[in-house]
């Protein structure tokens, strides 16, 4: 397959709908971006990487990091994490707080924001620095050392960030942190800022691709723990759009408020792709159209 020729047709095919979504702004230091930014990503598990468009470009992964915490945590062989959150999709809202008190501080899942604060503040207990440690290991694997958190968007996060107060603050009163939730909300915020471009996650997603090993070669994951990240990717990685992502791409993924989408291709490699304007479910309406696009002309999905 020509790899470039397929990048290029699904940048094509996406760039007509760029400005019909709408730029998060709910973060104020997101909505300076230019809504018509659009890269396109592909890795493959022995490493190579092609792209497309801004591709090179850094922008906030927001919620993709949600997918590295969760990986990180699951590592250090914490199991017991999933007596603290749950792998059922929400069907609610990604910053809803309405399940939490009918499921008595359990959230429903890993990816949306409270089960992400839930495994942060995990993560944070178990290296000390939940940021660092996403960072580090989105460095390690991009092989890009300049990679870092944002601090314009981190703090603009916390500045305006009730909502994430509120549920974390709810969490604590079943008993479900296990640190102070300003400590858990500075870590969550530092992990969601970290600005990195296509070609950074598509090759910091390759572990999953590779069924749990990493980039030089070492496991980070086993590969039951491996194919169950990449089972809630499909059920819960993109909103309460994931059935839609799924009939679309067919592909494991995660999305996140800045605009990027990281699919995961079991066994192949993965895909990036970033584009600023997002649907109503907060999907980035080009990376979608643009995953559409590729899968289906190249037969990459998982179905
Ligand atoms: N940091 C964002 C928030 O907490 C992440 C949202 C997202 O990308 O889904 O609202």
């Amino acid at each position: 397959m020509d790899y470039q020729l397929e990048l290029q047709r699904a940048v094509d095919a996406a760039r007509p709908l760029l400005t019909t979504g709408r730029v998060a702004d709910y973060i104020p230091a997101l909505g300076a971006v230019d809504p018509h930014a659009f890269g396109l990503a592909l890795a493959t598990v022995d490493g190579e990487v092609y792209g497309a468009g801004d591709w090179e470009v850094p922008f906030s992964v927001q919620s993709i990091s949600k997918l590295f915490t969760l990986a990180l945590t699951l590592a250090a062989g914490s199991e017991g994490i999933w007596h603290r959150v749950g792998r059922e999709p929400s069907g609610t809202p990604f910053n809803s707080l309405i399940q939490l008190e009918s499921e008595q501080g359990i959230p429903r899942n890993p990816f949306i924001n409270a089960g992400a604060v839930v495994v942060t503040d995990h993560l944070l207990t178990l290296t000390g620095d939940a940021g660092r440690a996403v960072r580090e290991f989105l460095r390690a694997e991009s092989g890009n050392p300049l990679l870092d958190t944002d601090p314009v968007v981190a703090g603009s996060e916390a500045a305006h960030g009730h909502r994430n107060a509120a549920l974390a603050h709810f969490i604590a009163s079943y008993g479900n942190l296990e640190n102070p939730v300003e400590a858990v909300l500075s870590h969550y915020y530092a992990h969601c800022a970290i600005a990195a471009s296509c070609r950074d996650l598509a090759l910091a997603g390759l572990f999953l691709a590779r069924h749990g090993v990493r980039t030089d070669g070492s496991r980070l994951l086993s590969r039951s723990d491996a194919k169950r990240i990449n089972a809630v990717l499909l059920t819960c990685g993109t909103y309460d759009a994931a059935g839609d992502f799924a009939f679309r791409v067919g592909l494991p993924g995660k999305s996140g408020v800045g605009g990027g989408i990281l699919a995961i291709v079991p066994g192949r490699g993965t895909l990036c792709a970033w584009g600023p304007a997002l649907d109503r479910a907060g999907n980035s309406v080009g990376a979608v159209a643009a995953l559409d696009a590729f899968t289906t002309a190249t037969g990459w999905s998982v179905f």
